[in-house]
């Protein structure tokens, strides 16, 4: 990856233009760790480099960047700019294309997060961004409230990456945060459920919990017991254990809505034979992962129930019309949820003569 990201770099170079890696990419060669993939920022317009890489960039018009893909390998190429004017704290409306790393680089949100690479594979650190690093603490570049003012995102940034890298936030950024956090209602569903995702899914998520718990941003995220979360590996089990605003329902598919709604259920009442006939397996193992219970001795619960559908019941709706002598109507769905409840829990054999009898029984 970083012998493609020279050799593009090169080959922009080669044409007359300025080209770096920045960022993330940079951060986590410096850490040891492998980056997915590589943003580069160059004195080249996006027209320049689809002209240079002719047949191979996407272009991404609106942010003024291409991206060119080596097999599945992201390089996302940025023009130098500089940002003018916010509105809503969020996007920049005005970009101006600068001719200047140095100015690009007091653009980004962290330290860390300037770090360069050129051609030759040197690191560039205009910004002490590797004493940062070497101390495992976040500071802004620049000011941190004019930061977070400018970008509410950097708040749950800034979290992301303590909690991922397991750095300290300093304590001009931790006042920041708190001075800012009112900005984090106006930053959408979309981007906060991206943040925490990462956050929650994380190895390190009991330490991203406690930071956003510690400088309350939790009422701003509206999240109602993050104390209460429950961290397993699971991450539908940990969006299951909280209590968020109806604001965050559009960024759940439906199916992660319905089983969130089962693994509720389930954990109020336990898994039980009922609850795995009735919510399914994969269910019933995100809250056995979330209680610390073995998956595999569930699945041979699972396994075992005596039917696994109403279908595999030995009795039908004519049966029933017949042994009572009824037309059909609502007491049937009565009398099939309690039959199967009781197969279910082993207290009635699913055999036809069986359950005849107990309709007989009981219903007549
Ligand atoms: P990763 O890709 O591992 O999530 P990253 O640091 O590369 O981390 P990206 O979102 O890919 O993050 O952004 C690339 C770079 O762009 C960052 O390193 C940072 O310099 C800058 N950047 C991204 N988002 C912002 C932002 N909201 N405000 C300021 N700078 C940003
Ligand atoms: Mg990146």
């Amino acid at each position: 990856m970083l012998k493609n990201a020279l050799k593009i770099l090169n080959k922009i170079e080669e044409n007359g233009f300025k080209a770096y890696i920045v960022g993330g990419f940079v951060r986590d060669y410096v850490l040891g760790i492998n980056s997915k993939d590589v943003d580069i920022a160059t004195s080249a317009t996006p027209k320049d480099i689809m002209e240079i890489f002719k047949n191979s960039v996407l272009p991404k018009v609106e942010y003024g960047s291409v991206t060119l893909y080596i097999k599945d390998e992201r390089y996302e190429i940025t023009t130098f700019r500089k940002e003018i004017r916010y509105i809503n704290n969020r996007k920049p409306i005005e970009i101006e294309y600068i001719d200047d790393l140095l100015e690009d680089l007091k653009r980004r949100d962290f330290k860390m997060n300037t770090l360069c690479m050129d051609k030759a594979g040197k690191i560039i650190d205009l910004f002490d961004g590797k004493k940062d690093i070497e101390n495992k603490v976040i500071n802004t570049v620049g000011d941190s409230d004019y930061k977070f003012s400018q970008d509410s995102l950097r708040i749950l940034r800034a979290i992301r990456f303590a909690t991922i890298l397991n750095f300290k936030l300093s304590d001009e950024v931790k006042n920041a945060i708190i001075n800012n956090k009112y900005l984090l209602k106006n930053l959408s569903y979309n981007r906060k459920k991206q943040e925490l995702d990462k956050i929650f899914s994380s190895n390190n998520s009991k330490y991203g919990v406690e930071l956003l718990l510690e400088l309350e941003l939790d009422k701003e995220l509206e999240i109602y017991n993050l104390d209460k979360i429950n961290l397993s590996n699971d991450i539908i089990g940990i969006w299951a254990s909280l209590d968020i605003s109806e604001g965050y329902k559009h960024e759940f598919s439906s199916s992660e809505k319905e089983i969130i709604k089962y693994v509720k259920i389930v954990l109020e009442t336990g898994i039980t034979n009922y609850s795995l006939y009735k919510y399914g397996l994969y269910t019933n193992q995100i809250v056995a992962n979330m209680n610390h219970i073995d998956k595999s001795k569930i699945v041979g619960l699972y396994e075992s129930l005596p039917i696994k559908s109403r279908k595999e019941l030995d009795i039908t709706a004519n049966d029933i019309e017949r042994i009572l002598n009824k037309k059909k109507g609502p007491f049937l769905r009565d009398i099939f949820d309690n039959i199967e409840k009781e197969v279910i829990n082993r207290k009635l054999e699913n055999k036809k003569e069986v359950i005849e009898e107990y309709i007989l029984n009981n219903y007549s």
